[in-house]
């Protein structure tokens, strides 16, 4: 029998989480304060009072497995472990001698992979004593996550929402609302950076790094508020590589071990809780040729054409100084459908470990992206989220290259999420409207100028 779905009991499912930053070859750079712009102490490298302590520790905790605390666990088990998929289908249908596997968060109750993290943030926020968290949220599905992970420890969620997606996706508006968060259009009359940029535009269409100084306001301004964010912070990669510790075991259950990984990177979070749990081995020199290939959009390209430098996590200046491949704080993207990847800057890990030259990154056009999507759907079945669709354009490239080559490759998909709230962008492809954006050099270069000085 060709066994097509590897599943992994409860009991078996891993209890902690793996920390990367024990095991890099070089240190990562230390975060900046925003407003004194030093680097902060190891020991406290948030700067308080936005993140939980428990928080605080984990983003530069040296500790290689971090224990899941049993109530995440608990939480966990409502919806994990997740299923890893063989894709015979697409295998056939693409005439490949590789071996084709995904790992599939669509199943979580918010529809995607940001649920693991949500549920820890919410987890500790409940437990120093916290009331409220306040976040941002783009096309909506970080928000829906942490709402979801609020319900679980019976805390209020309040959601700064991107103004276009506000308008474009009143559905994930409903989601978030019906799991009982209070959620704004971004830019709000509710902070003074929102009530700032409405006055000088009451149609401002807001961006990813407007909401989140909004949500950081909001913490600020609010003692019994905590902020949550959704991607690209170190404690949010570590809760996400619960993704791959199952995959580990669910591909020793296949009889299998990944040649190329492959994901889609907005802020880094899903695709690096699936590889950071591999990524040992190649620095280990246990599988040295491991190739693990980052997918960006071309209209958000910041490995592929941002400088590796410091600047802001947010345009107000309110979040943590970074050192990332960035477009700069000021990006406003192009309205590609992929709205989970049109951050501005990456995971410092990430950034890191492409400066060391140990993940690749490749930048690609939504129409091919959607083309691959398209091609799962009638193959595989499922309907892709529009960003793990960037995956699926490379998994599918990979092994086309596997059919001229004759070799056979195992090549394992990062598959972050379902793509039922994107049907609008699968009509406007079906209908042939689709536009293909590639951000301009200019861009790049100018939104250098508004760089902090650190
Ligand atoms: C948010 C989101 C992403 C991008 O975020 P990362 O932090 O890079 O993982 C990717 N896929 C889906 C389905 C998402 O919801």
């Amino acid at each position: 029998m060709e066994k097509a779905m590897y599943f992994l009991d409860q009991k078996d499912m891993p209890t902690h989480w793996y920390n990367i930053l024990p095991d890099l070859p070089e240190p990562l750079p230390p975060i900046v304060h925003p407003g004194t712009k030093e680097p902060c102490p190891m020991d406290m490298p948030l700067p308080p009072p936005l993140f939980p302590d428990a928080i605080n520790k984990q983003e530069f905790s040296t500790e290689r497995y971090i224990e899941i605390p049993e109530e995440v666990q608990a939480a966990y088990r409502t919806y994990r472990p997740t299923v890893l998929h063989r894709a015979y289908r697409l295998e056939k249908a693409l005439d490949t001698p590789a071996k084709i596997f995904y790992k599939y968060e669509g199943t979580s109750q918010a529809g995607s992979h940001k649920p693991n993290t949500a549920i820890a943030q919410a987890y500790y926020a409940k437990k120093e004593g916290f009331k409220r968290m306040a976040t941002e949220t783009g096309a909506g599905q970080w928000g829906s996550a942490l709402a979801m992970g609020c319900v679980f420890f019976d805390l209020e969620c309040k959601v700064y929402m991107v103004r276009v997606s506000y308008n474009q996706k009143p559905y994930r508006r409903i989601l978030m609302e019906t799991w009982g968060a209070k959620v704004v259009p971004s830019p709000s009359q509710d902070t003074d950076v929102g009530r700032g940029l409405l006055t000088e535009d009451p149609q401002h269409p807001g961006s990813l790094g407007i909401a989140i100084s909004e949500a950081c306001e909001d913490a600020f301004a609010n003692d019994d508020t905590k902020y949550s964010i959704g991607s690209v912070a170190n404690h949010v990669l570590l809760h996400q590589t619960i993704i791959g510790e199952e995959t580990r075991k669910q591909m020793e259950m296949a009889d299998a071990y990944p040649d190329i990984i492959v994901g889609c990177i907005g802020g880094g979070s899903n695709f690096a809780g699936q590889f950071l749990p591999w990524i040992r081995d190649k620095i280990s020199g246990k599988k040295p040729d491991m190739r693990i290939i980052c997918v960006e959009p071309q209209a958000a390209p910041s490995l592929t054409k941002g400088p590796y430098t410091w600047d802001f996590g947010d345009i107000a200046g309110l979040a943590p100084i970074l050192k990332m491949y960035t477009l700069g704080h000021t990006f406003i993207p192009s309205p590609i459908h992929a709205g989970g990847l049109r951050y501005h800057g990456m995971a410092p890990i990430i950034c890191h470990l492409y400066k060391l030259g140990l993940v690749e990154a490749r930048a690609e056009y939504q129409i091919p992206v959607f083309e691959a999507g398209v091609k799962f759907a009638r193959t595989e079945g499922i309907i892709t989220a529009p960003e793990p669709c960037h995956d699926l354009k490379v998994a599918i490239d990979e092994a086309l290259k596997c059919k001229e080559s004759g070799e056979s490759k195992t090549i394992l998909i990062a598959h972050s999420g379902h793509g039922h709230f994107d049907l609008g962008a699968y009509d406007e492809y079906l209908s042939g409207k689709m536009q293909d954006y590639e951000y301009p050099e200019e861009k790049v270069k100018e939104a250098l100028a508004s760089l902090p000085k650190v």
